[in-house]
């Protein structure tokens, strides 16, 4: 089986646009199904969303497709509008290199665009089968120069009721074609359908015999495809995962992702195929020594290398098969240690995800998106256990004497209740943003929790996350508005409402001067850390 696109005889201009999207290496359906379909045979492939299929099918169209011959040569018939819009983008993304014209046609969009397109003449006609039915028996379609026909979700189409449509297409198509069907499931009707009309196909299944690791937990969040981000981003909220990788399908979404991840505070390494050997290096150092605690990286990347054990897998983008899927969540959960496999998965990709479930033979269990509430009550959890833990290990000893001194003033229980206080806004929880005081309040201003480096001043701003600002905008608006160059800003702590800079004390001395600094349309206060004088519960500054 292919293992690089450069292995599959494609044309230069093809494996430009599949290095300018990002993918690092054929799909298992592309692998097997593009070298059949470029030979000109016809193929079954039994594939669902998610697993690449449009690109298995879309590659093969373009390059089979003479550019100076006129009229249409490939039509791909599918369910829905929106699956139409989404295979004409990717055929031209994938095709345009080649000089490849493609046009979606679908019921509900006025014919005359249609018309109009349809004149000028485009190599590729994508489009739900009562519509392209329609323009073969207006004459605004001829099909006499077509020579290969793609059925994309064909079982759907079924379904939905399209047979006969289809079938009306078919016989218009001159009988030296080429066909491939695509269809999530390969129930008798298809069958026949494959029978009635294609020649001594390729047969192509992806099966695998996988088990997954047993000491994995498997969960699994529907979301739509826009959300994904937040989606994460709570995730990652509730779970705290002390290590996490998320893999993407991409090596663009690598980049993206970290980038969006970094700006909301999370210590981000990333690594995939376009990052220099040396970078990979450094980028998971960061991540072995818990400088970063959360890997992004594509599977490519990731395969073969020496990760730890993490605590956390997430699959921001669901893996093409069972077997990817098994690779993937077998770096957590390692010798007895206990793991958590996170999916997050679009509408489309269900079908996806509950085949990998029938091919591992274990169901993921679908979660809830937490709610603020349930992140604020995790939290506390955390907080009352790791209190527990340091009154059992006696940790708390050396603050024995303050504490005498204390309760001959107040109630020991006050004391404590006042301690918690502090403990819970200043960094006791897993995060340090205090956020676990959940629903009681904006917490106080945390104090700066490590010491700040010699010639470098610590300020705090009180503006975060919450105001969209992240760590590229402080740097942008000291430059812009007090004059510090960039350079000697150092560390950025960003928090839900506040954020601590270290910068040089010279370009400290004029930030603090200046007091104020524009931020997304608002205005942020800006003055020197106090720093904090002892072990957690040391004394404080006065608000
Ligand atoms: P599909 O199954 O065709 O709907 O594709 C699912 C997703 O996978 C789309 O977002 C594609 O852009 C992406 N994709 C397709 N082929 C590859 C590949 N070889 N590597 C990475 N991503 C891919």
């Amino acid at each position: 089986m292919p293992t690089t696109f450069s292995e599959l005889g494609l044309s230069a201009e093809v494996l430009e646009s599949i290095n300018a999207l990002g993918y690092e290496e054929p799909s298992p359906i592309q692998a097997l199904a593009i070298p059949p379909m470029m030979a000109g045979r016809d193929v079954v492939a039994q594939a669902q969303t998610g697993t690449g299929k449009t690109a298995a099918f879309a590659i093969p169209i373009i390059e089979r497709i003479n550019t100076r011959r006129a009229g249409v040569q490939a039509i791909v018939v599918l369910p829905t509008r929106e699956l139409a819009v989404q295979v004409a983008e990717a055929v031209h993304a994938l095709g345009h290199g080649r000089g490849i014209t493609v046009l979606p046609i679908y019921g509900g969009q006025p014919y005359d665009r249609q018309l109009r397109a349809l004149k000028a003449g485009v190599h590729v006609v994508v489009g739900t089968p009562g519509r392209i039915m329609d323009h073969v028996r207006r004459e605004t379609l001829r099909l006499d120069t077509t020579s290969m026909v793609v059925l994309d979700e064909a079982d759907e189409m079924l379904d939905m009721g399209f047979l006969e449509d289809i079938e009306f297409i078919l016989d218009k198509v001159p009988a030296e074609r080429q066909i491939g069907l695509f269809s999530a499931t390969i129930p008798a009707r298809i069958e026949a359908l494959a029978r009635r009309y294609l020649r001594e196909p390729e047969r192509i299944m992806i099966a695998q015999e996988t088990r997954t690791a047993p000491q994995t937990q498997q969960f699994w969040y529907e979301t739509p495809y826009r959300s994904k981000l937040d989606v994460l981003a709570r995730i990652l909220d509730f779970e705290q995962p002390p290590s996490a990788i998320i893999f993407c399908r991409t090596k663009r979404e690598v980049d993206t992702l970290a980038e969006a991840l970094q700006s909301r505070g999370y210590s981000t390494a990333a690594i995939h195929g376009d990052i220099s050997q040396a970078q990979r290096e450094l980028q998971l150092r960061a991540f072995r020594d818990n400088r970063a605690e959360i890997l992004v990286a594509t599977d490519v990347a990731a395969r073969g290398l020496d990760i730890p054990d993490v605590s956390h897998v997430i699959n921001y983008d669901i893996p093409d098969d069972a077997d990817a899927y098994v690779h993937r969540i077998g770096r957590t959960g390692r010798m007895g240690a206990k793991g958590e496999a996170i999916t997050l998965v679009t509408p489309r990709e269900t079908r996806l995800l509950h085949s990998i479930e029938q091919q591992t033979r274990k169901k993921m269990k679908q979660l809830k998106l937490p709610t603020q509430a349930d992140i604020a009550a995790r939290r506390r959890e955390a907080f009352v256990s790791a209190l527990r833990e340091t009154i059992e290990s006696g940790a708390g000893e050396p603050f024995g004497r303050l504490l005498e001194g204390l309760a001959q003033e107040h109630e020991p229980l006050a004391i404590a209740r006042a301690a918690l206080y502090l403990a819970a806004t200043g960094g006791g929880s897993g995060r340090g943003d205090g956020s676990f005081v959940g629903g009681e309040g904006e917490p106080a201003e945390p104090e700066p929790d490590s010491a700040v480096e010699a010639g470098m001043v610590r300020l705090f701003i009180d503006a975060g996350r919450k105001q969209g600002v992240r760590p590229q905008d402080l740097v942008e608006a000291f430059a812009t508005q007090a004059g510090v160059a960039p350079s000697t800003v150092g560390t950025i702590d960003l928090y839900d409402s506040f954020a601590f800079v270290d910068m040089r004390t010279a370009g400290a001395k004029k930030v603090i001067e200046q007091g104020v600094v524009r931020l997304h349309g608002g205005e942020a206060h800006v003055k020197k850390a106090v720093p904090r004088t002892g072990a957690g519960a040391g004394p404080r500054r006065k608000k």
